[in-house]
């Protein structure tokens, strides 16, 4: 067996591609590839495995094996050395197959035993379509050359696949992205959506796989690497990021100039392919071994080189990010990822998000969350199935996603849609109407908010005033530091759109999960528990003192309410009134006109602070139990990981009863109190947060009709006697209790 040389895969390349373009049915096309490597590879045997669903695959073409086999033979994902070879995502050459492991002998396809295989996974940027096998009688081991070009043939026939040269019968041969397909994710905000897919980052469709001429294509990745690394200088020339955020940006720079990354790429054109194949192909490699790496800096680095490769990609075909693909008129945002910033700019126009990666405490999931998007996160392979302008529901409750939907599922769909709608439509009729229970005590709902964006719903929702208002949010979505005039600014518009009504503003609570990339990070074992919020504020307070001097200007003579983050020591609260104290007396010596009152609130965070001395109590104007990071410190369950974040209830009779002591000495001390976690705005959790003494809650505006609507129900005297029994009882939680009263009243 000669060595391949690369004219020698090329003529491969070409002859494959005078197959492809004769006109023949999809099966007659496939018989005619294996065919022709068989021959051009000097083996006895080759095979063209496609997946039929997720987790099989089916034998579609066949030299070498009994036909009999095509569309027989399956087996399931790695399974045998075909299934190692999909499973894996990288190829497998071996001179004796029948030692590896895995190796299964499958007397339908022959009664030969091949000695010598060499599978490769046909793919396209990650989306596994396939394994292309040679196999031969004597034990020979294929030549690095000759696997290469292999992987060549296998990325040209998953361009062709992906383009539906090959539809046929069979389930494998069925066109892509036509089927319907369910996505099983997590909840990233609740609410449920009909739409049609806007992809954040569409598709490049490489049209031209197999090139004419090496030397053109050699100037079109050349001249094109140079406008990429153009406009990556430029990118970092326009980033003011320093410390890590220029450390990572160095990075992507260096990438851009990796002389290793542009040789694979120049050896794939001189074996046939045209230069934006050749991206793809190293952009599909870089992707596999990103699902199989665990290394976190690793996985970033090679999610830059696919980042590249996608600009790579729009600048040969000249398919920008704009392709030209009209939004729909219900667009539901499909991506990889996508950054807060950029979220903002599609604002309230998405019906719906679905995100491949992200977590509950992304920035994108924040901004979602304050726009009241439906989100799903951990779509696994949303980006690779869908389509611009295909049909989709997003299940957000339950974080599922239905993609090109069979009609029954559509129709069930929407059953569900119009119910929220309806109940959504009740809670308008309550908008002007108290939250009071039917023993006459009243409850103040508030709202949470984060953005200029929320404020509408202020009226929208009849909440009370701004219980919350998470400063960091404004932080989190530019890529700097904002100057003190544009938080002035906003802050300043905030409070015009809130109409008089009460707005406390909690001062930055950097850290923990809410990180800003142009801001140095220390590497700490446990953020939640390290260096956030106003422990970052006090020992570092020049962005504090910024901002409070903001938030002064901002008042100009109206009144105004700051409350602190995570404060877990007197000491700390002191210390912090201290300094917005100090920066009031700054603004009244240079001039400024003063708020014209000042209530100065803490969170409690931790459950130091129940225990705190009455100082404490005494000392703060009000306070809001932020619950969120009170459950997961009391619990010692990380409220972001998955795994716990829903172990512990919050109608335990130990966290109620840490609760009710909160309340109680609020109450001794004639503190007002309040409760701004998400369990607020969760109506049984609100009832029962009322039931033992809260008498404001304050929570997402799309939660205010519904717990306004339950605790209008609800006799709470009534209530608390029943979850008061429970516990002498020695119930653990007081769930049970609280349901069957509520079901008692209907
Ligand atoms: C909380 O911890 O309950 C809270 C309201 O603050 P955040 O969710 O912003 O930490
Ligand atoms: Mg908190």
């Amino acid at each position: 067996m000669p060595e391949r040389t690369e004219t020698e895969s090329r003529k491969l390349l070409g002859r494959l591609r005078d197959t492809l373009a004769e006109s023949s049915a999809g099966q007659a096309r496939l018989d005619r590839i294996t065919h022709l490597i068989a021959d051009s590879m000097e083996t006895e045997v080759c095979s063209i495995y496609l997946f039929r669903d997720a987790e099989t695959l089916e034998l579609c073409a066949t030299e070498g094996l009994k036909p009999e086999a095509v569309h027989q033979t399956r087996m399931r994902l790695g399974e045998g050395l075909v299934g190692r070879v999909a499973r894996t995502a990288t190829a497998l050459n071996t001179a004796n197959a029948p030692a590896e492991k895995g190796f299964r002998f499958m007397p339908e396809t022959g009664e030969e035993v091949f000695s010598s295989f060499l599978g490769v996974p046909i793919q396209r940027l990650g989306e596994r379509l396939g394994v292309l096998v040679v196999q031969s009688r004597d034990a020979r081991l294929y030549s690095d050359d000759e696997v290469y070009a292999l992987e060549v043939v296998a990325m040209v026939l998953a361009e062709m696949t992906e383009l539906g040269a090959f539809l046929g019968e069979g389930e494998a041969l069925k066109a892509l992205h036509k089927q319907a397909v369910m996505f099983r994710g997590q909840s990233g905000q609740e609410g449920a959506a009909e739409g049609h897919v806007y992809l954040h980052e569409p598709r490049v469709v490489v049209t031209r796989p197999v090139a004419d001429d090496p030397e053109a294509e050699l100037t079109r990745l050349h001249d094109a690497v140079e406008k990429l690394r153009l406009t990556v200088d430029d990118l970092l020339a326009k980033t003011q990021a320093d410390g890590a955020g220029r450390e990572v940006m160095e990075a992507y720079r260096m990438f851009a100039h990796s002389r290793s990354w542009i040789r694979r790429m120049e050896e794939d054109i001189g074996r046939g392919l045209t230069a934006e194949s050749a991206v793809e192909k190293e952009q599909s490699s870089a992707r596999a071994r990103m699902d199989q790496v665990q290394d976190v800096y690793l996985r970033e680095r090679l999610s830059d080189l696919d980042d590249l490769s996608n600009r790579l990609l729009r600048i040969l075909t000249g398919q920008g990010h704009d392709t030209g693909a009209e939004m729909p008129e219900d667009p539901i945002l499909v991506a990889r990822n996508i950054g807060p910033g950029e979220l903002l700019d599609y604002g309230r126009k998405l019906k719906a998000i679905v995100l491949e990666h992200g977590s509950v405490g992304s920035h994108a999931a924040v901004v979602a969350r304050a726009l009241a998007i439906p989100l799903v996160i951990q779509a696994e392979r949303i980006t690779t199935e869908a389509l611009n302008g295909d049909h989709i529901l997003v299940d957000g409750d339950q974080g599922l996603v239905h993609l090109r939907p069979e009609d029954q599922i559509a129709s069930a769909f929407r059953d569900k849609i119009a119910m929220q709608a309806e109940a959504q439509s009740r809670y308008v009729s309550l908008r002007d109407k108290p939250a009071e229970a039917t023993c006459g005590t009243r409850i103040n709902l508030h709202m949470n908010a984060g953005l200029m964006a929320d404020l509408p719903s202020l009226v929208g929702s009849g909440a009370e005033g701004v219980g919350l208002f998470r400063t960091e949010l404004q932080f989190l979505i530019r890529n700097r530091v904002p100057k003190r005039s544009e938080l002035a600014a906003l802050y300043a518009r905030v409070m015009d759109a809130a109409g008089g009504k009460r707005v406390v503003f909690r001062t930055l609570d950097i850290g923990s999960d809410k990180v800003m990339p142009y801001m140095k990070r220390p590497d700490e074992p446990n953020p939640a528990m390290g260096w956030r919020a106003v422990r970052v504020g006090l020992d570092k307070p020049g962005v504090m003192r910024m901002q409070m001097q903001a938030l002064i200007r901002a008042a100009a003579g109206r009144p105004l309410t700051v409350m602190f983050p995570l404060i877990a020591q007197v000491g700390e609260l002191t210390a912090a009134r201290k300094l917005l104290l100090q920066e009031v007396e700054r603004e009244r010596r240079l001039g400024h006109v003063l708020p014209e009152k000042l209530e100065i609130g803490a969170m409690l965070e931790t459950p130091s602070m129940a225990f705190a001395p009455d100082t404490f109590f005494d000392g703060c104007d009000f306070i809001s139990v932020g619950g969120n990071d009170l459950k997961q410190f009391f619990f010692a369950a990380d409220r972001e990981n998955e795994l716990v974040r829903r172990r512990y209830d919050t109608l335990d009779v130990s966290f109620l009863s840490l609760l009710k002591m909160i309340v109680k000495r609020c109450a001794a001390a004639g503190t007002p109190v309040s409760f701004c976690g998400e369990d607020a705005g969760r109506p049984i959790e609100a009832v029962a947060l009322a039931a033992i003494g809260f008498r404001t809650l304050s929570m997402r505006p799309a939660s205010i009709g519904p717990v306004k609507s339950l605790i209008r129900r609800v006799d709470l005297a009534e209530l608390k006697a029943r979850m008061d029994a429970a516990e002498a009882e020695g119930a653990e939680s007081l769930r049970p209790a609280v349901l069957d009263y509520l079901r008692s009243l209907s």
